[in-house]
């Protein structure tokens, strides 16, 4: 069979992550969410007790940080099985800061490229499609309204028991965009070859068919 890579970038809550791990599953690819890592990197600061806005002792921590993702969606770091706190409102709000950081950012894309070097991925990301993966047979770049974003995440939150108010997602989502499409080194922008995909007006159901039909228009399958 032949490897497939598609590559989902997009803005925050976006509903990438949804849509990819759906299309994995049709698809029988392994899905890689490379948010969860840099989520997992803050969670380990935070833990530490280290101020994710000072680069230097965020960096220092790379040897001591060994993040697994796990097909159930479970994610390890270092010990501790971070797959609920890493959703919390203080790894969003700081994550930003980390994922800005180059070194750190070399050291994910590092174990990305290994985790897609041998099987077909879906992987979603920031800088997945100009940066992780290049090469990538599919390239999408998701899109949606900041309203829509912010009322996907409430209720998600809601659903797994987050407390958060909907003003502040708007402001978390507002934050990262800025954080993350304004950094030096693999900011957040569409590769040139990717196809947008606007899903503010389309339920789960239809966005998975619509990146499933992207996906047959450029590999066939
Ligand atoms: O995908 P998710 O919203 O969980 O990602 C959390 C944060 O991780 C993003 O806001 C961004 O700062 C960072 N990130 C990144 N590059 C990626 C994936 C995520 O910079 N490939």
């Amino acid at each position: 069979m032949k490897k497939v890579v598609i590559a989902i970038d997009g803005p925050a809550a976006a509903g990438k992550s949804t849509v990819s791990k759906a299309v994995a599953k049709k698809l029988g690819y392994t899905y890689i969410d490379t948010g969860a890592m840099y989520r997992a990197f803050t969670e380990y600061c935070l833990r530490k007790g280290v101020d994710c806005q000072n680069e230097g002792a965020c960096v220092a921590l790379i040897p001591e940080v060994e993040i697994t993702l796990y097909p159930d969606g479970k994610v390890m770091c270092s010990g501790k099985d971070v797959t609920r706190e890493i959703r919390e409102p203080r790894v969003s709000g700081n994550v930003s800061y980390i994922a800005s950081y180059k070194d750190i950012r070399l050291a994910m894309v590092d174990l990305q490229r290994k985790m897609a070097e041998k099987v077909s991925v879906v992987m979603d990301g920031r800088d997945i499609g100009t940066y992780v993966l290049p090469n990538a047979d599919v390239k999408i770049f998701q899109i949606a309204s900041v309203e829509e974003r912010a009322k996907r995440r409430y209720l998600e939150n809601q659903e797994k028991g987050i407390p958060c108010t909907y003003e502040e997602i708007v402001a978390d989502v507002e934050k990262r965009d800025r954080i993350d499409s304004s950094r030096a080194f693999a900011p957040l922008k569409p590769a040139e070859d990717s196809i947008e995909l606007d899903t503010s007006k389309l339920t789960i159901e239809e966005s998975v068919q619509a990146v499933l039909d992207i996906i047959k228009e450029k590999v066939g399958i």
